[in-house]
C-alpha cells in the first residue's frame, strides 16, 4: 500500500535529482499543470544549498502532475502487441509469472535486474534482496555503474573506501587550490558552484581541467584543456613536475602511503614536452598547475565524469589521487581527493546492494564474512546466495542471449546506455520485459508490462548525498490513485513469488533491516535513525551504533575529537584524518601509465566526440523533458564544434550535422564555438530519437570498474539532409 496520507502542512525535503540534494520545503497548493499540488519554497537551513536551487529542481513538482504521467499499469495484450490499460494484480501476475518463467526454462541467472542511482537507499536495498533472495539471481547491476564507478573503484584502490567527497562540500570553500578535473559543476549542479565562488574570494586558486570552455572553465584562474582521454598523461606530467621541482612532501609520503617507488617512477616516464604532444596543453600551463597547486597549504582535486567515464577510468582517477598523495594533499582537513557523484543516490544507491558485486553496507558479495552477516539477516542461509553478476553495460549486452527476462527500475537505458541501438535490440530480444516508471520511458515503451510508480514528494524515504550525508526525503502528496511505490510493488512480487515476509512497504521499516544489514560494514548506518536524520539534516556515515567502533577509518568523530563525549556516534564528516582504511592504514599510491583511448581517430573517423550534461536537463531527460519551462531552455540535442572543424566541413550555425562512429549515427544541428578544441566535438545525451548521443559512444570498458568510455570515441562528421 501507498504511504499514509501526509499531513498537508508544508515538507522539508530534498530535490529528485542530482547528487547535491538540495534541500527544500513543499508546500501544499491547489494542483494545476505546472505545480503538481505543490510549491517549491527555499530552505536556507540545510547546510550544502542553503536555500539555493538550479531551474530542474525548482520546477520538480511539474512532473508530478504531468498528463503524461503514467496512473494506471499497462499491460502488452498479444492480439493488438499494444500496452493497454490492466488492474495491479494482472500486472503483477504477469511480472512474476514472466520472471518465473525464464527461470524455470533457463535456470535463474537467466533473470536480471536492473536499477537505478535515483533509487532511495531503502528501494536499492530492497531491490539488492529481492534479485538474491526471492530471485536467486547474480544477474543485478544499476545505471550507477555508467555514473562514477571509476572513482569508486580508484578511491576503494588508494583509501580501502569508498566515499564520493570524504569531507564536507563546504571545506571546497575553505582550502586554498581546487583542480576540477572533467566537471561542468556550474550546469549540473549550479548551487555548489557558490562553494569555489566562496573559495575564490577568500583568495584560493581554481584550476579547471576540461577539453571544452564551459561556464565552469570561464571561472577558473587557470583552464587546462587536455583532448578527450588524455586525462590520465595530464595527471603524471603533473606529478613529473612536482617531483622535478622538488614539491614532494617526503614526511607525508613516508608516514601515510605506500608505493610511491613504483608511483614516481611511472611518472618520470611522462617527460613534460611528452604530455604536451599527448594532451595539447602547453608546458607553461603544467608549470603553472604544479605552483599554484603545491604553493596552497591546502589543496583538492574534484574529479567527476570526464576523468572517470573512460576505459581507463580506474588508472586515470588513481593518477590524480597519486597527485594528491604526493604532495600530501590527502588525509587531513581541507585537503584531499574527492568524487563529485552524478545521480540523486549515486553514493547510497552503490552501497546497499544493488551493484553486481556488492551487498548492504559496501559489503563485498565475495567475501565469506559479509555473505554470513547479510544472509543471517535476511533469514537465509549464506550459501543460498549468489555470487557477482555481470556489470550494467555487460548484462544489457546479454539480454535475449543468456539473460531472458528482465525487471527494471529507475533507469531507462535505451537513451542511458553506450551504443544505444545495440541496446535496444538487446532490449527488444528479451522474453520479458517489466519497467517501473513515472512515465512511459522510450525503455518502457518496450516492456510486456509497465508499473506506474510514485515520485519523490509523494514517498518517504532516505538519499545519501554526494558527501555521503545520509537525508530523508519526506512525503508531502499522497500518490494519485492507480500509483504505487516501488517498495510495495517488491513487497507484491515477492508473495506472488512466495516470500510472503521480509519486503514491507513502509520505508522506514526497510531501513531499520539496512541498518542491521550494514552494521559492521564499510558504509556502516547502524547508528542512523530517520529520527536522528530529521533532527540532525542529515548524518554522515560512516555511523556505527556504537561510537569508539569509528577507530576503524581513521575519521572525524569521537576517535579524533570527541571520545570523551557519551552518547551515540556523532556521524562521520571527514575521513582518513587518522588513518587510511586500508589494512596497514596507509594510502596506496598507483603505478599507472598512459594508454590511448579504446579507439583513437583515424581516416575513416578522424574527429574526437565527448558528451556530457546540459544545465536545464537531467540524465536520460524521461522527467525534465516532461517540463516546458526546462524544454524551452534546452529544447533537442546539439553538436558544439569549432569554427575550423565547421569550416573544414561546409557547415553554418544550426545545420543537421550527423555524427557517425563504427556504432551509428546522430544527427543534430550545428553550435558553432570556440569554446571546444578544433579536434573535438560534444553532443549532450539528454535525448531519444535521431539525436541520441548514445549511438554514437563506445562501451569499451575499464578493466577494473566495467565504466564504458561515454567520454570519448572516433567519428566523422557528415552533412545531413535538412
Ligand atoms: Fe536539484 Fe541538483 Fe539542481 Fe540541486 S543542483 S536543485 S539537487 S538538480
Amino acid at each position: 500500500a501507498p504511504d499514509p496520507a501526509p499531513d498537508p502542512a508544508p515538507v522539508d525535503t530534498h530535490c529528485p535529482y542530482c547528487s547535491l540534494q538540495c534541500g527544500m520545503t513543499l508546500r501544499p497548493v491547489p494542483p494545476d499543470g505546472e505545480t503538481g499540488g505543490v510549491e517549491v519554497i527555499e530552505r536556507t537551513a540545510f547546510p550544502v544549498n542553503r536555500g539555493a536551487l538550479c531551474g530542474k529542481g525548482r520546477t520538480a513538482p511539474a512532473v508530478l502532475s504531468s498528463r503524461v504521467r503514467l496512473t494506471e499499469p499497462l499491460v502488452r495484450r498479444p492480439d493488438s502487441g499494444r500496452l493497454e490499460p490492466a488492474t495491479w494484480e494482472e500486472a503483477l501476475d504477469r511480472i512474476a509469472e514472466g520472471l518465473a518463467a525464464a527461470g524455470r526454462a533457463h535456470g535463474r541467472d537467466a533473470v536480471g535486474v536492473f536499477g537505478g542511482g535515483g533509487l532511495t537507499n531503502e528501494k536499492a536495498y530492497a531491490l539488492g534482496k529481492f534479485a538474491r533472495v526471492v530471485l536467486g539471481t547474480s544477474q543485478i547491476d544499476y545505471n550507477g555503474r555508467f555514473c562514477m564507478s571509476s572513482a569508486a573503484a580508484a578511491h576503494q584502490r588508494a583509501f580501502g573506501l569508498d566515499r564520493g567527497l570524504p569531507f564536507p562540500l563546504a571545506d571546497v570553500a575553505r582550502t586554498g587550490c581546487v583542480v576540477l578535473v572533467g566537471s561542468n559543476l556550474a550546469e549540473t549542479m549550479p548551487p555548489a558552484l557558490r562553494y569555489l565562488t566562496e573559495l575564490k574570494e577568500a583568495g584560493g586558486r581554481l584550476i579547471v581541467v576540461d577539453p571544452r570552455r564551459t561556464r565552469t572553465a570561464e571561472q577558473a584562474d587557470l583552464h587546462l584543456a587536455p583532448r578527450p582521454g588524455t586525462d590520465l598523461a595530464l595527471a603524471l606530467g603533473l606529478l613529473h613536475l612536482v617531483v622535478a621541482e622538488g614539491r614532494v612532501d617526503e614526511e607525508f609520503v613516508e608516514r601515510r602511503t605506500s608505493g610511491w617507488p613504483e608511483a614516481r617512477a611511472a611518472a618520470m616516464a611522462h617527460w613534460p614536452e611528452l604530455v604536451e604532444r599527448i594532451t595539447g596543453v602547453p608546458v607553461p600551463d603544467l608549470r603553472k598547475a604544479v605552483t599554484m597547486f603545491c604553493d596552497a597549504e591546502n589543496s583538492m582535486v574534484l574529479t567527476a565524469r570526464g576523468p572517470e567515464q573512460q576505459s581507463k577510468g580506474t588508472d586515470t582517477v588513481g593518477a590524480w589521487i597519486n597527485l594528491c598523495l604526493a604532495t600530501g594533499h590527502a588525509g587531513r582537513p581541507l585537503s584531499g581527493y574527492g568524487c563529485l557523484t552524478g545521480q540523486g543516490n549515486g553514493q547510497g544507491g552503490r552501497e546497499h546492494g544493488q551493484k553486481a558485486d556488492q551487498l548492504p553496507g559496501y559489503r563485498k558479495l565475495a567475501d565469506p564474512a559479509a555473505r554470513a552477516h547479510v544472509a543471517a539477516v535476511w533469514g537465509v542461509e549464506p550459501d543460498a546466495l549468489p555470487g557477482p553478476g555481470r556489470s550494467a553495460y555487460e548484462l544489457l549486452d546479454a539480454l535475449g542471449r543468456d539473460v531472458r527476462a528482465l525487471l527494471l527500475m529507475g533507469s531507462n537505458p535505451l537513451v542511458s546506455a553506450p551504443r544505444a541501438a545495440h541496446v535496444e535490440s538487446r532490449l527488444r530480444s528479451l522474453d520479458f520485459l517489466a519497467v517501473a516508471d513515472v512515465v512511459l520511458s522510450e525503455t518502457a515503451a518496450l516492456a510486456d508490462v509497465v508499473l506506474p510508480v510514485a515520485q519523490w514528494a509523494e514517498e518517504t524515504g532516505t538519499m545519501t548525498n554526494l558527501e555521503g550525508r545520509v537525508i530523508l526525503r519526506r512525503a508531502a502528496l499522497t500518490p494519485p490513485p492507480g500509483v504505487r511505490t516501488d517498495l510495495s510493488v517488491l513487497g507484491g512480487l515477492a508473495a506472488r513469488l512466495g516470500w510472503e515476509k521480509g519486503f514491507p512497504a513502509d520505508a522506514e521499516e526497510v531501513f531499520e533491516e539496512l541498518r542491521r544489514a550494514s552494521a559492521g560494514g564499510p558504509a556502516d548506518y547502524s547508528g542512523i535513525t530517520y529520527r536522528r536524520i530529521a533532527e540532525e539534516d542529515g548524518v554522515f556515515w560512516p555511523c556505527p551504533e556504537r561510537a569508539e567502533e569509528s577507530a576503524r577509518t581513521g575519521t572525524e568523530g569521537p576517535h579524533s575529537e570527541g571520545a570523551e563525549r557519551p552518547g551515540p556516534h556523532p556521524g562521520t564528516p571527514r575521513l582518513f584524518l587518522d588513518r587510511f582504511a586500508t589494512d596497514d592504514g596507509r594510502a596506496r599510491f598507483a603505478p599507472v601509465s598512459h594508454r590511448p583511448a579504446a579507439e583513437e581517430p583515424d581516416a575513416a573517423y578522424p574527429v574526437l566526440l565527448t558528451t556530457g550534461r546540459v544545465l536545464a536537463q537531467y540524465q536520460s531527460g524521461a522527467q525534465t523533458r516532461r517540463v516546458s519551462e526546462l524544454n524551452e531552455a534546452a529544447p533537442g540535442p546539439y553538436v558544439q564544434l569549432h569554427p575550423l572543424l565547421a569550416e573544414r566541413l561546409g557547415a553554418a550555425e544550426g545545420v543537421p550535422i550527423a555524427v557517425v562512429s563504427r556504432r551509428g549515427r546522430a544527427v543534430a544541428p550545428a553550435r558553432i564555438s570556440r569554446d571546444i578544441r578544433p579536434d573535438t566535438v560534444f553532443m549532450p545525451f539528454h535525448w531519444a530519437g535521431p539525436g541520441r548521443a548514445n549511438t554514437v559512444t563506445n562501451p569499451a570498458l575499464d578493466p577494473v570498474s566495467r565504466m564504458p568510455e561515454f567520454k570519448v570515441c572516433a567519428v566523422r562528421l557528415e552533412l545531413a539532409e535538412g
